[in-house]
């Protein structure tokens, strides 16, 4: 066991503070790393309030870790001390149904191991995440950090990244395609970025008249203020895909609007019901698809570490000191962050 400084929230919507606990004892396939860098997602703030009402308390949130490999277990062949690694949203799986045979750990039929607030398989314990000195990860769901790639700006592809990847592919964007990406934080910037890098014509949704010169300069094409009704109306039956990141309830009919016949509105923020509801008109007049997805498989996730490496591609971040954390929370919550908050865990001491 060795004792972990870390951040952790002890009762819902609580401020985070600092907090200690106890490492458990490396397991032979374990890979040991000291944190060097962890990124803030939505998916943590959500966690820290309970938002989807499964939250064990203390926890310690982060699930976009880059480090350092310490120690390796006796059945570790891909790893060696001094490496630079990367973890994201899931520690394990149960390997061994359809989905983890086909690399898609994190549609396992038994359910994945979150990197925090998930249950550890061997015993029991809840797991506790990135905020944190140091983290034990089995080597399955460890990846490799490309030399290209800074670690700093690097720890956000973990989450933020594998998140817009993983659909962009999955339903097949390719070049010329007419791509709109909703929301532009953490995940919106990264999927603004892929769906350029496939050679998508871009259009960025957003509420914020600010973020509109940001948006080109992420290699946005066009942009829309969602909140304008000419604005919308200007882009009906324009879009193949919707690559929708808005965290809250939103109403998906004048986005559906949006879409060609046969187009697809892929949710990758929301995991509550879709209210208000959606007029089932605007899919059957148009053949239309509504979906959902969730981060990537861990192939995948070493795939797109290295499709940022090969394409020069990074995440635009905000380094932050732990003890600012707070209010971090809070500037995100009101869509205020360019464009991912990093922790320098070095704060930590
Ligand atoms: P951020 O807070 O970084 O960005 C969200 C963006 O959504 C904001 O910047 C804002 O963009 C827009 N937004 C915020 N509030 C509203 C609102 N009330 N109405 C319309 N737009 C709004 O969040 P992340 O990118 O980190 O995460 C986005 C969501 O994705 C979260 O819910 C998170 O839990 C989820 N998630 C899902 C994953 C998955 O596997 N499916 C994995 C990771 C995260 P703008 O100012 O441009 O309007
Ligand atoms: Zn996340
Ligand atoms: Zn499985």
């Amino acid at each position: 066991m060795t004792q972990t400084k870390a951040y952790a929230a002890q009762t819902a919507g609580a401020e985070l503070a600092p907090f200690q606990f106890q490492r458990r004892e490396p397991r032979p396939d374990d890979v040991a790393i000291e944190i060097d860098y962890c990124g803030v997602c939505h998916s943590d703030i959500h966690t820290v309030d309970n938002d989807w009402g499964r939250t064990v308390y203390p926890l310690v949130p982060g699930h976009e870790i880059v480090g350092r490999v310490t120690a390796v277990g006796s059945d570790v062949t891909r790893f060696r001390v001094g490496d630079v690694v990367g973890v994201g949203c899931m520690v394990d799986s149960c390997r061994a149904c359809s989905a983890c045979e086909a690399g898609l750990e994190q549609y396992c039929s038994e359910g994945m191991t979150g990197t925090y607030n998930g249950k550890d398989r061997y015993d029991g314990s809840i797991t506790l995440g990135g905020y944190s000195e140091r983290i034990l990860v089995s080597e399955r769901f460890v990846v490799s950090i490309p030399d290209r790639l800074d670690p700093a700006t690097a720890a956000p592809i973990l989450c933020a990244g594998i998140t817009t990847y993983s659909p962009l592919r999955h339903f097949g964007v390719k070049a010329g395609d007419k791509v709109g990406v909703l929301g532009m934080g953490g995940l919106g910037h990264m999927g603004v970025k892929f769906a350029k890098a496939l050679g998508a014509e871009v259009t960025l949704f957003t509420r914020s008249e600010a973020k509109v010169a940001e948006a080109r300069k992420q290699g946005a094409d066009h942009v829309v203020i969602s909140t304008d009704r000419e604005q919308m109306k200007a882009v009906r039956e324009r879009f193949d895909f919707l690559l929708d990141t808005i965290p809250v309830a939103h109403d998906l009919n004048p986005y559906l609007a949006t879409l060609k016949v046969d187009g697809t509105h892929i949710l990758v923020g929301l995991l509550e019901p879709i209210e208000p509801a959606v007029h089932a008109g605007q899919l059957v007049a148009k053949r239309r698809v509504i979906a959902g997805s969730l981060i990537g498989g861990m192939p995948e996730t070493q795939e797109v570490l290295d499709f940022c490496a090969e394409h020069g591609i990074s995440c635009d971040i905000e380094m932050l000191d732990i003890r600012n954390i707070n209010q971090a929370y809070e500037r995100m919550k009101r869509g205020d962050v360019k464009y991912r908050f990093v922790i320098d865990m070095a704060t930590l001491e």
